[in-house]
């Protein structure tokens, strides 16, 4: 993916990346995939094909100088449109097919569980995927505006 062919590639995608500073979200100001700010990700065509690449995807490419291949690459910080290498990760988690159940998300945990997740490292969705929750219920359980009172115990 990234030879010397890519320089051309990885020139266009430089004009489209609104640069921050290190820790900060780097927008992608370039083609979208989607209206739908929910599924929207940046997408780059490779002058001459029309074949679509994931801009963060891309990002990690030329940050890591290797494909991704099978990896899903996710923001850490989770903004979609976010290409900041240093907030992109991998993970071999299956993104989920539909987020369904988001307002009851915490009705299927019982408060051991919720301590963990509260507790636990690691991506929003990676720990959503492992119990079957929205990323939106992990966020909420670790600021603490679901499941506060297993704060408040003894
Ligand atoms: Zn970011």
């Amino acid at each position: 993916m990234l030879d010397h062919e890519d320089q051309e590639l990885i020139d266009k995608f430089n004009q489209k990346v609104l640069t921050g500073e290190k820790d900060e979200c780097w927008l992608w100001v370039g083609g979208r995939n989607s209206s739908n700010p929910n599924r929207t990700h940046g997408v780059i065509r490779r002058d001459g094909t029309g074949k679509a690449i994931k801009a963060h995807r891309l990002s990690w490419a030329i940050a890591h100088n290797k494909n991704p291949t099978k990896l899903l690459v996710v923001q850490t910080c989770n903004n979609k449109l976010c290409v900041n290498p240093a907030h992109l990760s991998t993970t071999t988690v299956p993104p989920r097919g539909s987020a369904k159940g988001s307002k009851n998300g915490s009705a299927k945990l019982n408060e051991a569980q919720a301590m963990e997740i509260f507790l636990a490292k690691g991506l929003l969705k990676q720990i959503a995927f492992i119990y079957d929750i929205t990323p939106s219920t992990v966020y909420n359980i670790k600021q603490k505006k679901l499941w506060k009172h297993i704060h408040t115990k003894g």
